[in-house]
């Protein structure tokens, strides 16, 4: 003969002292005890254990014991499992209360340890305690009425949460654009001194016969030029997030715009051993586009290619008509993406690599950035009317299976109001 399983009993309770005491109570009265501190991860527990009982607190941190029956007994999986409230409150009206909610029976505390076991298998066999009917429907009745002004209190909470969320977001919103404009005009100055000191005829030949000192100017320059461009990507997001992107559209060669691109990365392909080809083949020859943005986009593209492959890799890219639009597709044998990043690299700061890596370098291996690189480059795509998008088979530094942007530009770009950034 075999033994019948030990029936499966979860109990609900966020007092730890209480947990323990009825875990130890039910397990040497030989039955499984499941245990969760809050309602809705009860209400879980229930749903992938279908426990023979439940047991519940009523006073729990998130929702109370009578929701969690309530909700509970609207599954019809639980139509007949029993629930029994085990409470601090004794007074009748709370007893009544939880029956309205559907409990099958209510247990006081403090618990009593020498009747908890029996009481537990009587309401496995299917008793339950009697109340009387008019007061039960008046019960079930209040207990409606509370779930209503409770909905109602919440929708009033949440919608005055939104209300701060958003001023919070717009004040957010204002503080970069704000910030970063503030940041824009004093390095511009900083920029134009050093050229100026540059240029001051002792400096001039100081500069030319030290190279030490030519090598800190330059380094000075370029640090200056890379705030510089972090400053305009922020800028450029900021105007996409609060709509602000307004196209100057004028007749451009998208092909003369990428070859001027890739030109800005000649000393980092040599440096890494990069490969970088273009198929002039296929460009349209003129596109009615915004240049300036779309050479953001370029150069975004381009650098990304160029910092998630690693040394002695090829990036190819080519350009066909197609309809109405102009494809390009960025090729690299790079590290590839995994396919839950894909959509989510579009976000503004999203870096699937570690943050700490952070550096403005558009050329180091796995250079690591803010994350704003393709933020801009969906913006502005969008902006114009176009698209991009991302292919890869996965992530595998390793053994790296390579990635592929495909950006879609209408040839006449039919400037469609930039959506919010995510
Ligand atoms: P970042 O400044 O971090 O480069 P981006 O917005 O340009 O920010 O890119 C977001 C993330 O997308 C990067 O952190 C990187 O993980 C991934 N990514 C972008 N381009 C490539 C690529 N060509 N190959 C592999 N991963 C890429």
């Amino acid at each position: 003969m075999t033994d019948k399983p030990a029936a499966t009993i979860l109990y609900i309770e966020d007092d730890p002292a209480s947990r323990s005491l009825v875990e130890r109570t039910l397990k040497f009265a030989g039955y499984r005890v499941l245990l969760a501190e809050r309602g809705l991860e009860g209400i879980d527990l229930a749903r992938r254990e279908r426990p023979d009982l439940i047991l519940t607190d009523i006073n729990l941190p998130d929702i109370s014991g009578r929701d969690v029956t309530a909700t509970l007994r609207a599954d019809d999986r639980f139509d007949t499992t029993p629930i029994v409230a085990l409470t601090a409150q004794t007074m009748d009206e709370f007893r009544t209360l939880a029956l309205g909610a559907g409990v099958n029976g209510y247990l006081t505390k403090p618990i009593d340890i020498e009747t908890l076991a029996d009481s537990i298998k009587r309401y496995l066999e299917g008793a339950r305690d009697t109340v009387d009917e008019s007061a039960l429907a008046a019960a079930k009745e209040q207990y409606v009425d509370d779930v209503v002004t409770r909905l109602e209190q919440q929708v009033r909470d949440l919608q005055v949460m939104n209300e701060n969320l958003l001023r919070l977001d717009k004040m957010k919103d204002t503080f970069i654009q704000v910030t970063a404009h503030e940041l824009r005009t004093p390095l511009t100055l900083v920029f134009g001194y050093s050229r100026l000191i540059e240029e001051a005829p002792d400096i001039k030949s100081l500069i030319a016969g030290d190279d030490n000192l030519a090598t800190l100017m330059k380094g000075l320059q370029d640090s200056i030029k890379r705030m510089q461009n972090i400053i305009n990507e922020i800028l450029t997001v900021s105007r996409i997030i609060t709509n602000q992107i307004d196209l100057s559209i004028t007749t451009v060669s998208p092909g003369h715009l990428m070859e001027s691109a890739m030109s800005n990365f000649t000393d980092g392909l040599k440096q890494r051993r990069l490969t970088m080809t273009m198929d002039a083949i296929g460009w349209p020859e003129r596109i009615r586009a915004d240049g300036e943005l779309l050479a953001m986009v370029f150069n975004n593209l381009l650098s990304n290619a160029i910092k998630y492959t690693p040394d002695g890799g090829q990036i190819t890219i080519t350009a066909i008509q197609q309809d109405s639009n102009c494809i390009i597709r960025i090729q690299d044998t790079g590290i590839g993406i995994a396919p839950a990043d894909l959509v989510k690299i579009f976000e503004s700061f999203h870096t699937t690599g570690d943050y700490m890596l952070h550096s403005t370098s558009k050329t180091a291996f796995r250079g690591g950035g803010i994350g704003l690189g393709l933020a801009v480059v969906r913006g502005v795509a969008e902006a114009h009317g176009g698209s991009i998008r991302a292919e890869s088979t996965g992530h595998n530094p390793e053994n790296p299976p390579g990635s592929t942007f495909i950006l879609t530009l209408p040839l006449i770009a039919h400037p469609r109001r930039a959506r919010k950034l995510a």
